[in-house]
């Protein structure tokens, strides 16, 4: 038995399925996880000293490259000053500045510790300033695991949720409303049903979490348009796209602006960080100026906010970043996209900037219910292959994969050369 399956067989005693967070798990790629040990610029190690070439990135914060100098320094330097004041911090301040100034949208922030803390408060400072208490969401679209945003369509997308864990109260869950990914019509037939009755629409602007699903012409100025003349809010969860499709994020890139918008990911550089911000009359509402309770004891935690800011700083000051992961990311997508084609291979890829997926289904993929079409088993063989080969692929069909300004045109041809063989064999 090697070292990461010893460690698993103890993992799964005391820690569910072994993992501490399920994407983590290889049981939809009949696997076992491999151990981690390591990481540097584009590269993870296993507990058995394999190299990988990685394209997770810790799902997405690791934009420039694992390990990189300044921000370990950062973290290094914060940490010999303490780990937690429980006060404010001028870094804080720094961090908020840092992230109006980059995301025009964005006129105040707050700062918590994940994205899914994010989300779940900028619903309450919604429902809190709309005083509606529904929301809608999108079937195949991720928002985290807080009670609400574990719903997906029921038998249409005109039905209210259906909970799609258990443990999910259905009075909640029927507050959040589902439509389909890229189609309009479902947003404006719940509008219709519910009248006066929804406080936000929450969108990922580019769906990484049902694979890679990019938002169709004119969709998101849609949900501007509609959300303006409904008076619902627009959410942009950019916990995935902000600071990764530019400093921006998916509002920069598409030019759609939101109301509120969720962060993660990136702006904590792999520390527990997500903030959500937005509108000034709608954050006004927050405590303690206004009546939407929320808090958190390590929020804005020094050593976080010393990574993150140093990422972003990083990012701000060297926007070509962009170009180059996402030069790295076309090198290798057009790359499968000419072996499926030369081999005839049931499969399509998406792709946007530096963020992409290839799904075992014809396609075309834009909403869950044509990404649900693809050949899981397929995708679960081509993964092992992958892995067996040195390059760490996410460890199921519906996730995106990402990639940095680490990555080099070697890597890139080494993984086609990987991937071309798993099509020829
Ligand atoms: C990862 C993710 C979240 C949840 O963030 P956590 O830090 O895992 O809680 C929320 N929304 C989107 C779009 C995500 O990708």
């Amino acid at each position: 038995m090697g070292r990461s399956e010893e460690l698993f067989t103890r993992a799964v005693q005391h820690i569910p399925g072994g993992v501490n967070s399920p994407v983590r798990a290889f049981a939809a790629v009949g696997s076992t996880p491999r151990f981690i040990r390591k990481a540097d610029k584009q590269f993870i190690w296993d507990v058995e000293g394999n190299r990988y070439i990685d394209y997770i990135g810790s799902w997405g914060p690791m934009i420039l490259g694992h390990n990189f100098p300044a921000i370990r320094e950062a973290v290094i330097s914060a940490a010999g000053s303490g780990l937690s004041f429980g006060a404010a911090t001028e870094k804080e301040v720094e961090m908020a500045e840092l992230i109006c100034e980059l995301v025009p949208s964005v006129e105040m922030v707050r700062m918590v510790n994940s994205g899914t803390e994010a989300v779940m408060s900028a619903l309450r400072a919604a429902r809190g300033y709309t005083g509606r208490p529904k929301i809608v969401k999108f079937d195949g679209c991720y928002h985290g695991h807080c009670d609400a945003m574990l719903v997906k369509a029921g038998s249409g997308v005109m039905t209210a949720g259906v909970p799609s864990s258990a443990g999910v109260p259905a009075g909640t869950a029927e507050d959040t409303l589902t439509a389909a990914y890229n189609d309009l019509g479902s947003v404006r037939a719940l509008f219709a049903d519910n009248p006066g009755q929804i406080a936000a629409v929450i969108v990922e602007p580019v769906a990484a979490n049902m694979g890679l699903v990019p938002p169709a012409p004119g969709f998101l100025q849609g949900l501007r348009e509609i959300t303006k003349k409904e008076g619902a809010l627009l959410i942009f969860d950019e916990v995935i796209t902000g600071f990764r499709l530019g400093l921006d994020g998916a509002q920069g890139f598409y030019g759609v602006q939101p109301d509120l918008t969720t962060f993660g990911k990136i702006i904590g550089a792999g520390m527990p960080v997500g903030a959500y911000g937005g509108r000034r009359d709608v954050m006004e509402q927050i405590a303690p100026v206004g009546p939407v309770y929320q808090a958190g004891t390590l929020s804005g935690n020094p050593v976080a906010m010393a990574a993150g800011l140093a990422q972003l700083r990083i990012l701000k000051g060297h926007p070509e970043v962009y170009a180059r992961a996402a030069a790295r990311a076309t090198e290798l997508f057009d790359g499968l996209r000419e072996i499926i084609g030369e081999r005839g291979a049931p499969c399509t890829v998406n792709s946007v900037g530096s963020l992409g997926c290839l799904f075992f289904t014809p396609g075309p993929v834009v909403d869950a219910a044509s990404a649900r079409r693809a050949d899981t088993d397929a995708y679960g063989l081509y993964f092992r292959h992958m892995l067996q080969n040195g390059c760490y692929f996410a460890p199921a069909q519906f996730e995106a994969i990402f990639l940095s300004n680490a990555h080099q045109s070697e890597d890139i041809e080494r993984t086609l050369e990987v991937a071309r063989a798993y099509f020829t064999r």
